[in-house]
């Protein structure tokens, strides 16, 4: 049985399609290896009743005679998207148990595709951190080394695919959340355009960088996915509002002819050698495949760790200043007065990783630090925006590592934060610019750790850009490798 658990999304939809299964056999087999593989925690809240209702909704639907590749197909979404019967609570104390009024839009559209909800996945408290130990619920295990994180924030996402356990998830990324724990759980991790997925019901962390994308085992998965996920959401002011597209429609394009930039600020010093191997013999496999390497340069890519560190605490201290204990969330039971009740709700709902964005946010907005600090990082901001765009004019996509190294292990970088922040080194700046961008599983490193491929493409060109991973992913079966035990 478990083939089933193993085929992709695509696969999935043929077999609904062509009645080799139904969604409520599929929401079943899905469950159930859930409930086996407890001690991974990718899980944060699993309701089979309304799983099985929604199964059985999406085989009426079928029944009806309606069809689509995804009617019936499972899903789980990470706990920054608000559902109306899971809990949502972005890994933190302070919405321990609250139940949303409505569905993000993100989980609105997969639902009318008849997409069907597994359950909603652990990743670090509001989506901070890049190892999943920020989690209010504890630690996720990386599938293929429990000894490894499984990445962050979004690391219930990338463990729940990489094991099998959800063909596909929804994640967010706002400087690397999707892409490194893509890269280091072996999955595939893709982040679209920042405003064509829309971010109304999405818990805000940083508002001009959060951005909704997903894990899959593929390429193709991902543009199918993205069918139904993506488009104009009037009721998100930074939605974009473009015709509907066909994120298929370069699957099958091949990359003969398509010019692959390699940023040689990429491949310097703290790259680990396993992971250089990897990615450069991708590159090589881009090569074979008839795509051209030039040598590109994005020379204020260094400073994107400095300036997302102070835009992203800045937007977050903001967002955050919602959590007062008078709306939602928790509200501590002892307090004097109205500013005592306020401080200890807080105290006691936040964890230290956030705390410390809300310190840090908080200094740079301030008077007398605001030009200093906020208003330099969003002019370098602009500057690193510029690098892409001077880079596409000689390249049609950007290829590179996704992380320095293989997954890190538990307690590793936990003490020190700087340590942690410099996980993200090479998926922040194209999170700063707002481009599209992925991560393929490409080989392993160190301890039989997976390692990522990193794509980017210009604004608006994730078909290309999955197009071109598609092309790999025939090439190769880096993406098939399931871990031992799964
Ligand atoms: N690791 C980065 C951070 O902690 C990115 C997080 C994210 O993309 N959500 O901010």
């Amino acid at each position: 049985m478990s083939e089933l658990a193993h085929a992709s999304v695509v696969e999935l939809g043929r077999l609904l399609e062509a009645k080799k299964v139904s969604a409520l056999e599929l929401a079943q087999h899905f469950l159930a290896r859930i409930e086996a593989t407890r001690e991974l925690n990718a899980y944060l809240d699993v309701r089979p009743e309304a799983t099985l209702a929604q199964a059985r909704a999406a085989d009426a639907r079928r029944a009806r005679g309606e069809s689509g590749p995804l009617l019936g197909v499972p899903v789980a979404h990470k706990d920054i998207f608000v559902t109306r019967e899971w809990a949502s609570t972005a890994a933190s104390k302070m919405l321990a148990g609250y139940m949303s009024p409505f569905d993000a839009t993100v989980v609105d559209n997969l639902k009318r595709a008849g997409m069907v909800c597994l359950g909603k996945l652990n990743c670090d408290e509001f989506a901070m951190g890049s190892s999943n130990e920020n989690s209010a619920y504890g630690n996720v295990l990386n599938p293929w080394d429990e000894k490894a994180v499984p990445g962050g924030s979004s690391g219930g996402s990338s463990a729940a695919v990489a094991a099998r356990i959800a063909p596909a998830a929804t994640a967010t990324d706002t400087g690397g959340s999707i892409r490194e724990p893509a890269a280091f759980a072996g999955v595939t991790g893709t982040k679209p355009t920042y405003g064509r997925p829309s971010r109304w019901g999405m818990i805000a962390f940083a508002s001009s960088l959060d951005t909704a994308g997903l894990m899959t085992q593929t390429a193709e998965d991902a543009a199918l996915v993205f069918n139904a996920m993506l488009g104009f959401d009037p009721k998100d002011s930074t939605s974009v509002e473009r015709p509907p597209e066909d994120f298929t429609r370069h699957l099958n394009d091949g990359v003969r002819g398509l010019r692959i930039g390699v940023p040689k600020e990429f491949f310097g010093a703290g790259l680990a050698p396993d992971v250089d191997a990897a990615v450069r013999a991708a590159l090589g496999e881009y090569e074979k495949l008839g795509a051209r390497l030039v040598e590109i340069s994005l020379p204020n890519a260094h400073l994107g760790i400095p300036v997302y560190y102070v835009i992203a605490p800045a937007e977050a201290s903001s967002n955050l200043a919602r959590y007062d204990g008078v709306r939602y969330g928790h509200r501590a039971r002892d307090f004097s007065d109205l500013t005592d009740m306020i401080k200890k709700s807080r105290a006691e709902g936040f964890g230290a990783e956030v705390k410390r964005r809300i310190l840090i946010g908080t200094y740079v907005l301030s008077h007398g630090y605001y030009d200093a600090y906020f208003i330099k990082a969003m002019r370098v901001r602009r500057l690193i925006a510029q690098d892409f765009q001077r880079a596409f004019a000689h390249c049609d996509l950007i290829a590179g590592p996704v992380t320095t190294s293989v997954a890190f292990e538990f307690g590793e970088k936990a003490a020190d934060p700087v340590a942690m922040y410099l996980a993200d080194l090479y998926t922040v700046p194209g999170s700063l610019a707002g481009i599209p961008s992925m991560s393929l599983p490409c080989g392993f490193g160190a301890k039989g750790r997976p390692v990522g491929l990193q794509l980017m493409a210009n604004h608006f060109e994730e078909a290309k850009m999955l197009g071109a991973a598609h092309a790999y992913q025939c090439a190769t079966d880096w993406h098939r490798r399931v871990p031992a035990g799964y």
